[in-house]
This record gives C-alpha cells, sequence and structure tokens, in this order.
C-alpha cells in the first residue's frame, strides 16, 4: 500500500558553532502513523523534532510538513502542528480550565476545556493548579494543551520519561487514542520497549545520523537473522511483569 508522507525531511543538517548535531538527515513520516525518534542522549532528536516545528532554525536542508515548504510559510506548519511544551511554560497560579482557556486564546481557537479534559482524564482535576499534578497528570496535560489547535501531526518528546510504570501504560493508551483519530505521532524515547509497543516504524539516531528506519519487527528480525542471539534462559517475564502483576494496572496518582 503506498503511504501518504506527512512529513518530509531531507539532508537536514544543524551545526552549532563549529558543533556538527546534525549530519545531513533525512526521513519520511506517513500520515496517521505514530513514528519514533530513538537515540542515546546528544543523538539530534530534540534539535530534530524543533527545527520541524519551527522552533529552531536549522542549517541546511529541506523540510515539507503537509506540503507546507517551512522555508516559506513556517506560520501555516504551526497552526498544524500541536507542540507538548516544557513545565516551565505553564502559569502557576491558573487552573488547568484556565491555562487551556489561555492557550485556546493564543491560538484563536474555541474549545471545550471539559471535553479536553475528559480526553486526557483530568476531569475531576479541572480546578486544579498544574504545580499540584503529578508527574503522570502533567504529563497527560501538556498532551491535552498539544490537541487545542486540532492539530494533523503532535510532537512528543519523552513524554514518558520519569513516569512510574502504570502512569507510562496509561500514556501510552492515551497516544494510540490519538493516533485512532487520525492525528499523526512523532515521539522521542528512551524506553524500547515503548518504542516497541507503541511505533509503526523508528529511526534510530546516533551523534546525528540516522543508522537504522523501518519497523521495530523488521528490526528485530534483520538483527536476529544477523546470526544475533540472546543470553540463554531467557525467563518469560521481567522485573517489571512482576511490578504490574502485583500492583496492578490502575493510576495511583489520582
Ligand atoms: P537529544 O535530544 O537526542 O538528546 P539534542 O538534540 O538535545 O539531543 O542535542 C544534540 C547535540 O547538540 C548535543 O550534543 C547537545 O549538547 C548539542 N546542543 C543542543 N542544543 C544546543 C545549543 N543550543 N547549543 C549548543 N549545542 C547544543
Ligand atoms: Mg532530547
Amino acid at each position: 500500500m503506498q503511504q501518504e508522507v506527512i512529513i518530509s525531511v531531507k539532508d537536514l543538517v544543524k551545526n552549532y558553532g563549529d558543533f556538527n548535531a546534525v549530519k545531513g538527515i533525512s526521513f519520511d513520516v506517513y500520515k496517521g502513523e505514530i513514528f519514533g525518534l530513538l537515540g542515546p542522549n546528544g543523538a539530534g532528536k530534540s534539535t530534530t523534532l524543533e527545527i520541524i516545528e519551527t522552533l529552531r532554525d536549522k542549517t541546511s536542508g529541506q523540510i515539507i510538513v503537509d506540503g507546507i515548504n517551512l522555508d516559506k510559510a513556517p506560520n501555516e506548519i504551526k497552526k498544524i502542528i500541536g507542540v507538548q511544551l516544557q513545565s516551565s511554560g505553564y502559569y502557576p497560579g491558573l487552573n488547568l480550565t484556565e491555562l487551556i482557556y489561555f492557550f485556546a486564546g493564543l491560538y484563536n481557537e474555541k474549545v471545550n476545556a471539559m471535553e479536553l479534559l475528559d480526553i486526557v482524564n483530568l476531569r475531576d482535576k479541572a480546578k486544579a493548579k498544574y504545580k499540584e499534578l503529578s508527574g503522570g497528570q502533567k504529563q497527560r496535560f501538556s498532551i491535552a494543551t498539544t490537541l487545542i489547535n486540532k492539530p494533523k501531526i503532535i510532537f512528543l518528546d519523552e513524554p514518558t520519561t520519569g513516569l512510574d510504570p502504570q502512569a507510562r501504560r496509561n500514556l501510552w493508551e492515551l497516544i494510540i487514542k490519538i493516533r485512532s483519530e487520525g492525528t499523526t505521532v512523532i515521539i522521542t524515547t528512551h524506553y524500547m520497549d515503548e518504542a516497541e509497543i507503541l511505533c509503526d516504524r523508528v529511526a534510530i539516531i546516533d551523534s546525528g545520523n540516522i543508522i537504522a528506519l523501518a519497523t521495530p519487527d523488521k528490526l528485530i528480525d534483520e538483527l536476529v537473522a544477523s546470526g544475533f542471539e540472546k543470553p540463554k534462559e531467557v525467563k518469560q517475564a521481567n522485573l517489571e511483569d512482576v511490578f504490574i502483576h502485583l500492583t496492578g494496572k490502575n493510576l495511583r496518582e489520582e
């Protein structure tokens, strides 16, 4: 089946002074997929995302988002994407409902705050302040804010870092739900189990180069075909399975 390309990155280079952080990478993201950008710290993931998000200048290369050339109409790209803010971006004195209306005002969008909070399971926190939320709730709220302008694509940079296993699973369900509504998702993560479960395709980036790009299944099959074997006596479960078995999947924070 021919996939429709929604983001096309060609020969992207980013230099910070003399430091070559992104070294001419090219990749496409398909409409409606969950695309993972994986790689060690400092690989260039956030730099790449922020350039596509129009928040950071590139050194060279070409980027097209939903047919819009980033060099020609960055503001048109801004309108169709949702970007997760760092937590410092939320006014501490406002409650969640007020924050949503504040952001909606910036986007010039009409939203129903309660509907949006329902999507991320935070209706009962509508009057709570951002700083009063748990880590998982903060992540869910910041995902809600990415949806305010009804974007075609959302960008999630390490949304599950630091979360407990229950909150992580809860966020996977949320991301899958958002994708099922037709939204394309680009996500970075250091958790390979998460990437394997969530991502339709992943690009592995190392020191500014893409060194692999395929479905998780294909990458695993290729490794096995190359003669790779796991150390013997692989157990049928791991410690995370034990943890979830003992403590259940229910969220604890609320
Ligand atoms: P990742 O998100 O994969 O961890 P980043 O894109 O944040 O990687 O960073 C890639 C490299 O670029 C790192 O070596 C980082 O130190 C460097 N870098 C990132 N931002 C800047 C900046 N504003 N100025 C100089 N170097 C930077
Ligand atoms: Mg990063």
